[in-house]
């Protein structure tokens, strides 16, 4: 491989000074001959080069292979390689997480850890431990198939949040893996952006099934003829090879023939549901479009004249009787949409439920159970759009809680590193966003607790209601405000605006619709129907429409209480873990591969705090080394120390070496370690390392 033209720094605590200006340019230098990563310590910092590279081959495998990150150009792998290597040597379980906007090459990058994971284990070649890695591969096709979709800002937008545990044995092979996945945006199933597009899987299916199967569906290869999919963009993508793919990934994982078929026929029936109509003839409610209703119930394995009635009628149970109840249109139009985003959205999650089936860890006689783990983020980054509701809001206090991580662990993890070398050492401040997390999800207090005080209240609460009760709660809160509060604020256009001052920015978030979207309802009949499904499948995917009607059942949890129930594991889980950090950023809101857009890029530079970061890195010590490494690389440079230290130790080596250079000020001494100041001596004893 040709040795790759390096500009700028490597490293961002190198700069001979911290500001935005100086940031901007070493990324723009770097990003204009091709160098997308830069480190800032241990963090890497990646651009999307939105061309392919050549930077990925087994060649730079090799390269990295077992490396120290500063001994190569900066790169992902070495990132992957410093979590392993932990892994590896102190059995201690690791984590990379990956965030960035949309658009930004976090699911890239997430493969191509994944995919350097694979190169460098299982070097004895076992079979076990060489079908684990291609599921854990071949899982990727699956999940963007039923979870991406094409967006205005990324043809290959992940719309759900991604966990990956890899589980290693104690030779630290792979041997396992489970998923977890994080609120699906379902909302797309029935509505898409003008420009954007439904989840990929429907149009594999209608552009990738031959003639004959598309016949078993009664599915037309036009997509303009559904509903579902004629009201964004009719673009094509690879989805005929992508089929093929899909389809080939369900055999690697060992899908059963009959999962497959459920899985098809499943999307195929959500296509359907989007073209049935509704009609009010004399008073009474009637489904316009049989067909479409035929073949959904033929797909969906219930009869014709039950799915009809619970798409019609609702049963509603009062004092010991059960009575039917009539929708009228606007309900029976609601509740099919609900019925599509669920249908949908219950398939998604059976399917990850599948893949980790099936790269479950086995074990052996030999290993009770896996030895350690590396989990992957790949998860939505921060998001504002011209209008923003509840999906926002979600993955906004997501994002809050992993920089609440990046803050605690980073800090941490220094503090402690100095404290365990015996190095003195004085906090830096920061700006701490607990404040922001407890605006969300405090008891009682937070916003979600209101959300879900107004959905359980009984009576016709609106979303003007909840709004009035979260003024009245959050009136003095710094980082809360509305137009109600605040009537001379320009920002704040409509009546319903509320604005959250995020730490990456002010969002000014839309409240219609966020009752309807914490409740999430989807009606008692439509479970109760989908669980007598006669595809043993499909019915297995609703476990609750067993419940007897007559019984009174318990609310379900709002999505609200659910997301953050799930965002509160996935710290637990990240906390225990040593982590890793790959910040993503695009160069441009036009996929090209040469514009450096200024704008675009400085935002995203100062809400993923990265300036923040070469502070706090350059406030404390910018680089650290064992003190027999240190020498290992410097030696040639001192008199003293070539071609070898006698007089001492490796550390007093060392310190013979800085004081002949003039050093002695800038270090301190660890118990293994020399902690380096300014990044000036690192950089002059580079330099005098290469003359
Ligand atoms: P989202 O949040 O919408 O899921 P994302 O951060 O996961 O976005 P990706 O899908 O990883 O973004 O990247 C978007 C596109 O950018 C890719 O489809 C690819 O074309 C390009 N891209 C990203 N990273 C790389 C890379 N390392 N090399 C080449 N192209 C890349
Ligand atoms: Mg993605």
């Amino acid at each position: 491989m040709a040795m790759q033209r390096e500009a700028g720094v490597q490293d961002f605590v190198l700069l001979d000074q911290v500001n935005m200006e100086k940031f901007m340019d070493n990324l723009r230098k770097r990003f204009q001959v091709g160098s997308i990563y830069t480190y800032i310590g241990e963090v890497c910092v990646s651009m999307n080069p939105y061309r392919q590279m050549n930077i990925y081959g087994p060649e730079t495998i090799r390269k990295y292979k077992g490396r120290e990150l500063f001994e190569n150009a900066p790169h992902v792998f070495a990132i992957a390689d410093a979590a392993y290597r932990v892994l590896k040597q102190r059995h201690q379980d690791t984590c990379i997480l990956i965030s960035g906007e949309s658009g930004a090459g976090k699911t890239e990058a997430s493969k191509i850890i994944m995919k350097y994971i694979a190169a460098v284990t299982n070097t004895q070649g076992q079979n076990e431990i060489e079908r684990v890695k291609n599921v854990l591969i071949q899982s990727n096709a699956i999940l963007e198939t039923f979870g991406n979709a094409k967006t205005n800002r990324n043809d290959n937008s992940s719309r759900f949040g991604k966990y990956m545990d890899i589980e290693f044995d104690y030779k630290a092979d792979p041997v396992g893996g489970i998923i977890t996945n994080y609120l699906l945006e379902k909302s797309r199933v029935v509505q898409q952006q003008p420009g954007e597009r439904n989840f990929h899987s429907f149009y594999q299916l209608l552009r990738g099934a031959n003639d004959n199967e598309l016949r078993q569906y009664d599915l037309h290869k036009e997509t303009s003829k559904y509903h579902y999919l004629n009201q964004g963009s009719m673009d094509i993508l690879t989805e005929k090879s992508d089929y093929k793919g899909t389809c080939n990934a369900f055999k690697t994982l060992g899908f059963q023939a009959d999962e497959v078929q459920t899985i098809w026929r499943t999307i195929a029936s959500v296509l359907h549901l989007g073209n049935v109509e509704f009609q009010t003839i004399e008073d009474e409610l009637v489904i316009s479009n049989k067909t479409h209703l035929q073949s959904a119930a033929k797909l969906l394995q219930v009869t014709e004249s039950e799915l009809s009635a619970a798409l019609t009628k609702r049963t509603i149970a009062a004092g010991g009787n059960v009575m039917k109840k009539d929708h009228d249109a606007t309900q029976a139009e609601y509740g099919k949409d609900a019925l599509a985003k669920a249908i949908y959205d219950r398939l998604f999650t059976w399917i990850i439920s599948r893949i980790n089936r099936a790269i479950l860890f086995r074990g052996s006689k030999t290993q009770a159970r896996f030895n350690s783990v590396i989990g992957v983020l790949d998860i939505y980054g921060f998001e504002i759009f011209d209008s923003n509701s509840f999906e926002q809001f979600c993955i906004n206090y997501c994002n809050e809680k992993l920089q609440q991580l990046f803050i605690e662990l980073v800090l941490k993890q220094e503090q402690e590193e100095y404290q365990r070398e015996g190095i003195e050492w004085t906090n830096i401040d920061y700006f701490n966003n607990k404040i922001i997390c407890d605006l969300v999800e405090q008891p009682h207090k937070g916003i979600i607790a209101i959300m879900d005080e107004a959905c359980l209240s009984v009576g016709n609460v609106t979303d003007d209601t909840l709004l009035g009760a979260m003024d009245k709660n959050l009136s003095k809160h710094p980082h809360y405000t509305s137009r109600q509060l605040k009537p001379t604020d320009k920002e704040l256009k409509h009546r319903e605006d509320f604005r959250i001052t995020h730490y990456a920015g002010d969002v000014i978030y839309n409240i219609n619709g966020f009752i309807e979207k914490n409740k999430d309802t989807l009606y008692q009949d439509f479970k109760r129907l989908l669980h007598n499904s006669k595809d043993a499948n499909l019915s297995e995917m609703w476990p609750e429409g067993a419940q007897d009607i007559k019984k009174t059942t318990k609310r379900p949890l709002t999505a609200g209480t659910l997301f953050q129930r799930s965002m509160a594991d996935l710290v637990t889980t990240l906390l225990k873990k040593e982590p890793f950090y790959v910040r993503c950023i695009k160069p441009n809101d036009i996929k090209s591969s040469t514009v450096f857009d200024e704008e675009r890029v400085q935002h995203q530079v100062r809400y993923l705090g990265l300036l923040e970061n070469v502070r706090v890195r350059r406030a404390g010590f910018v680089h650290r080394q064992r003190y027999d490494k240190f020498l290992l690389r410097y030696k040639m440079i001192s008199q003293y120390t070539w071609p070898n230290f006698r007089a001492g130790s490796d550390r007093d080596g060392v310190r013979v070496l800085i004081e002949e250079k003039g050093f002695a000020q800038d270090v301190k001494y660890g118990h293994t370690k020399i902690f380096i100041r300014s990044p000036r001596t690192l950089f002059e004893l580079e330099r005098q390392r290469n003359e």
